[in-house]
């Protein structure tokens, strides 16, 4: 149904139309994530399976996934019959609803720690609803974070956050750094930043016995694409136990994308509270936070508000029970495969046109990181990234008809066969040779 676009792409359309949408949206765009893309915020007509197409016609071969969530590609059948489907029925009734019943039950069920789930909008809240609830059931203020973990976009969590790249202080003593002008200063006083992957620090931390909450993406995807180090995530857990500290894992790219039961499943270590979003609805806007019984019920029974017009939206849940459903074992191993066969393709292409980089993660969500002989262990490790020569070489694979991040994340949904990866492969060693040359 698709013709291939030949090489070098022109992205003229895009260009006009952004501009022209300056004038009613700031920086022709929705959100500060989609603004000073090179060479060009693009403007899509449609999506189709592992594709794009723009409104200068060009088919890209899509790893930006919507930053995540499109595991199942871009308009699958099954979701998109589901919200037809429950449109005829209903959108919102400020009630409770079959879909939402069948949702929940289905996220209870895949992910470990889930005896409760409370649904949402974006990921952004559904953090804000773990914090609450971690400050509420302790008693206590403080919420240690880790440099480079990003948690939503709001004033007490928008600390040291990828993906500026920015550090401060000492790495043992890392500085709080905002990320956002207008930012309220105060706000950041509830929150304490550390180093993440080093469990003799955060152990002496928590001892203190003042800590409401530790919040974590479990694997580091905001920034790089970091493994927890060998028993990271099980010291973690233990520390929290006996410190009675409650351990939150923001499982908003994970989820639903790492394994059926996110990343706390694949690393077998269970948190108190998970956040989820993204590959929980395939592109609708669903956020879950999901934990203990006795922590959730603080919402029913314990005075602790959470709020939202939109949760559990009909739409939204009948697109995450379509979704949910799909995510069988078959399809992730079969993301597995083609994924380390996309992550090996580029590696060995990259080191043929003679281009220093590391590519590192997880098949389903891996990141390349130009400048790098080994994978990064750390934030630290990615300030030194060669973040200019990477934007070349996403322009290069840009006019190739391959979107990638400009991060250096890659996202891998079902739809990207055997065939889309030998095309991406062609256009990554050709967009390698231009780069170096
Ligand atoms: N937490 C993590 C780990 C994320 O990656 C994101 C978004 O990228 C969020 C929270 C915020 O989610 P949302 O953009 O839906 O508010």
């Amino acid at each position: 149904s698709s013709s291939v676009s030949r090489p070098p792409l022109s992205f003229d359309g895009s260009v006009r139309q952004i501009k022209e949408n300056m004038r009613w949206l700031p920086g022709g765009v929705s959100s500060n994530f989609r603004l000073g893309i090179a060479p060009t915020p693009l403007v899509f007509e449609r999506g189709e399976g592992p594709f794009l197409f723009d409104i200068d016609g060009n088919r890209l071969i899509d790893y930006y996934l919507g930053m995540g969530p499109m595991i199942l590609g871009h308009s699958p059948a099954g979701v998109r019959d589901a919200v037809k489907a429950q449109a005829d029925k209903g959108i919102l009734f400020a009630g409770q609803s079959a879909v939402e019943t069948e949702a929940a039950r289905r996220v209870c069920e895949m992910v470990p720690c889930a005896e409760r789930v409370r649904f949402g909008s974006s990921g952004s809240e559904a953090v804000q609803g773990a914090l609450r609830l971690a400050r509420a059931a302790t008693g206590r203020r403080i919420i240690l974070k880790f440099e480079g973990h990003y948690h939503g976009w709001f004033d007490n969590i928008l600390w040291s956050t990828a993906p500026a790249l920015n550090a401060a202080g000492p790495e043992d003593a890392p500085v709080p750094v905002a990320g956002s002008v207008g930012q309220e200063a105060e706000a950041g006083g509830g929150i304490e930043v550390m180093a993440w992957n080093n469990l003799a620090r955060l152990e002496a931390r928590l001892a203190k016995g003042d800590v409401a909450g530790v919040i974590m993406e479990a694997a580091m995807c905001n920034a790089g694409a970091i493994h927890p180090g060998p028993g990271y995530l099980e010291g973690v857990r233990e520390a929290c136990t006996r410190t009675g500290t409650i351990l939150i894992f923001d499982e908003v790219i994970t989820g639903f994308r790492l394994s059926p039961g996110g990343a706390q499943k694949r690393f077998g270590v269970t948190p108190d509270l998970a956040t989820f979003g993204k590959a929980i609805a395939n592109g609708f806007p669903v956020a879950a936070l999901a934990g203990r019984a006795d922590l959730l019920d603080l919402f029913a029974t314990g005075g602790v508000v959470h709020g939202g017009t939109y949760n559990a939206q009909c739409l939204s849940m009948a697109a995450t029970v379509a979704t949910l459903e799909a995510l069988t074992p078959e399809l992730f191993a079969t993301l597995e495969t083609r994924g380390t066969r996309l992550m090996n393709g580029i590696r060995d292409a990259l080191a043929e046109a003679g281009i220093k980089a590391s590519v590192a993660g997880f098949p389903q969500v891996f990141h390349v990181a130009f400048g790098l002989d080994q994978p990064a262990r750390d934030y630290r490790d990615l300030t030194r990234i060669n973040r200019l020569a990477y934007v070349a070489f996403t322009t290069a694979l840009l006019k190739r008809g391959v979107r990638a991040l400009e991060r250096g994340a890659w996202f891998l949904s079902s739809e990207h066969d055997d065939a889309v990866i030998d095309e991406t492969l062609a256009a990554v060693a050709a967009a390698a040779r231009e780069t170096k040359g």
